[in-house]
C-alpha cells in the first residue's frame, strides 16, 4: 500500500446492529462484519490510524486498531457521529438495521402473553448523517457500502446521489458471509469500476486503492 495512508484517520462502521426488543430478543441481520475489519487490517497496515464502530461480530481485532463496542443502530449512531469529525475517510461497511422497536421491555415478555403486537420505527442513516455535517470545502472522503439482491449498479449510482457520498461499493447478497466477494465501485463523477470476485482482504486493498484515487482527485 502507498505512503498515503500514513497518519491517515480512518473510521469504519462494521457489523450488523442488534435491535432489542427485550433483554433476551433482538432483530439482527446476517452481516459478519468481516468487510469493515478488512478494511481495517489493511488501513491500519498502511499506517493509518484506524477505529472501528463495530455492531455484535466474532471477527478478530486486527492489530493497532481501535474498536469501539455498540449493540443498536442508534448507538452506533451516536458514536460514529461523535468521531466522525476528526477523521478524513469515513467507511459504512455495517449493515445497520432500517428499524427498530418503538419500545422496548426492560423484562423478558411472557410466553403467557395473548398477542404481541410490534411497531417499527426507522433508524437514522448513519453515513448519510455523517456525510451531510461535512463543511463546505471539507477534505473528508464517505464511502458507502450497498447491498442489493438486484440491481446492483442502478442502487448503488442512486445511493451515492442521495447520501452524498463520494464512493459506494456495490456488492451482492453473497457477501454477506463468507470469504470472497465481487464487487462495483461508482466514483462521484460516475466512472464505475467492477472487480471480479476476490477474497475481503483483496477486496479491501482495492477500495483503499480507489479511495486513494478519490482523494487525490478532489483535494
Ligand atoms: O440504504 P442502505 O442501507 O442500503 O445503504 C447502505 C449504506 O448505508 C451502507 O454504507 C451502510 O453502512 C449505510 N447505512 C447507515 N445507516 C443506516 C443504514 C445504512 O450508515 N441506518
Amino acid at each position: 500500500m502507498s505512503e498515503f495512508w500514513k497518519g491517515k484517520r480512518v473510521l469504519i462502521t462494521a457489523g450488523p446492529t442488534r435491535e432489542h426488543l427485550d433483554p433476551i430478543r433482538f432483530l439482527t441481520n446476517a452481516s459478519s462484519g468481516r468487510m469493515g475489519f478488512s478494511l481495517a487490517e489493511q488501513a491500519a497496515r498502511a499506517g493509518a490510524r484506524v477505529v472501528v464502530v463495530a455492531g455484535p461480530n466474532s471477527e478478530a481485532v486486527p492489530p493497532k486498531v481501535r474498536v469501539v463496542r455498540v449493540v443498536s443502530g442508534l448507538k452506533m449512531y451516536r458514536e460514529t457521529l461523535r468521531l466522525c469529525g476528526r477523521c478524513d475517510v469515513v467507511i459504512g461497511a455495517a449493515a445497520v438495521s432500517d428499524w427498530r422497536f418503538q419500545s422496548y421491555s426492560p423484562r423478558k415478555i411472557k410466553r403467557s402473553a395473548k398477542s404481541v403486537r410490534l411497531t417499527m420505527v426507522p433508524n437514522p442513516d448513519i453515513i448519510k448523517e455523517v456525510a451531510r455535517r461535512r463543511k463546505s470545502g471539507s477534505r473528508q472522503l464517505v464511502v458507502g457500502f450497498a447491498l442489493e439482491t438486484h440491481g446492483r449498479l442502478a442502487h448503488a449510482k442512486d445511493k451515492l446521489k442521495r447520501k452524498g457520498l463520494d464512493l459506494v461499493v456495490g456488492n451482492s447478497q453473497k457477501s454477506l458471509s463468507g470469504d470472497v466477494t465481487a464487487a462495483s465501485i461508482v466514483f462521484r463523477g460516475g466512472p464505475v469500476r467492477h472487480l471480479p470476485e476476490m477474497s475481503k482482504r483483496a477486496m479491501a486493498r482495492e477500495i483503499l486503492k480507489a479511495i486513494e484515487q478519490e482523494w487525490r482527485r478532489k483535494n
